[in-house]
């Protein structure tokens, strides 16, 4: 991410809501992004993964630079390597928990038994094998999380955006969300990006980005000895 900037103008007045912001992840790691509410997190997760675009900078996603590309291209460039965690799940109501695991697949034209197979076996990872014919509104908070994080993982993402994952759950719950992404992170290399509110989370990942006002305010590895990288 170079010199990142996001203006939005609403009502005649402009509000930079993202101040050239730069940073760059490693591959593998988990990184939390935090700061208080309104400090650009959700807008800075979404021009990352290509789903909004910047005022100007730029973003580099696994070596594709997402400002030289269209639509189409983007789109391609998220089903093949990116998985998207929403705090409000995002499920398709009419569609059981399988089916709602398989869609990212079959909108790519995957062959129907084995996406079937490959969406049975991650409902069964995230502990909901006894699930997978209940549509979303026979599910509760925590098993509709655990289908929209298998249904981010069934392209094998390379890096997995989550936008407050655990922020509508339970403690328990969040805890079992928690343990699920950073397995799937450890096992499958699976690079993690997560807002979040909550510090224990953040304090979970291997590094943790602090946003005030659009700004990076610190930039720390937590680490056991908690290397400091930057103060800005
Ligand atoms: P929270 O923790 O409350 O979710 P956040 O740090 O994720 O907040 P953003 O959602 O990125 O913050 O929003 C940053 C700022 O941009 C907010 O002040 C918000 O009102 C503003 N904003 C977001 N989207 C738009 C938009 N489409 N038009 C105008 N302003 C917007």
């Amino acid at each position: 991410v170079e010199k990142l900037t996001k203006t939005y103008n609403s009502a005649g007045n402009a509000l930079t809501v993202l101040d050239q912001v730069s940073f760059g992840i490693a591959p593998g790691i988990s990184c939390a992004i935090i700061g208080p509410s309104g400090s650009g997190k959700t807008t800075l997760l979404g021009l990352c993964a290509g789903l909004d675009q910047p005022s100007s900078g730029s973003v580099q996603l696994c070596s594709h630079a997402l400002e030289t590309k269209t639509e189409d291209q983007l789109s391609q460039i998220r089903n093949r390597h990116i998985g998207f965690v929403f705090q409000s799940f995002q499920l398709i109501p009419t569609l059981t928990a399988v089916e709602n695991v398989m869609v990212p697949v079959e909108l790519r034209g995957g062959d129907y038994k084995t996406v079937h197979a490959r969406a049975e076996e991650l409902l069964h990872e995230v502990g909901l094998g006894h699930r997978l014919t209940h549509y979303p509104t026979q599910l509760s908070g925590g098993e509709q999380q655990r289908v929209a994080i298998a249904r981010a993982f069934i392209n094998a993402p390379e890096i997995l955006f989550a936008d407050e994952p655990t922020g509508n759950l339970d403690t328990e719950t969040g805890e079992q969300v928690e343990r699920i992404l950073f397995e799937l992170n450890q096992k499958q290399g699976t690079t993690l990006i997560i807002v979040t509110h909550d510090n224990e989370l953040a304090a979970k990942c291997d590094r943790i980005i602090r946003l005030k006002s659009g700004r990076i305010a610190s930039d720390h590895l937590t680490a056991a000895d908690t290397t400091l990288v930057h103060e800005h």
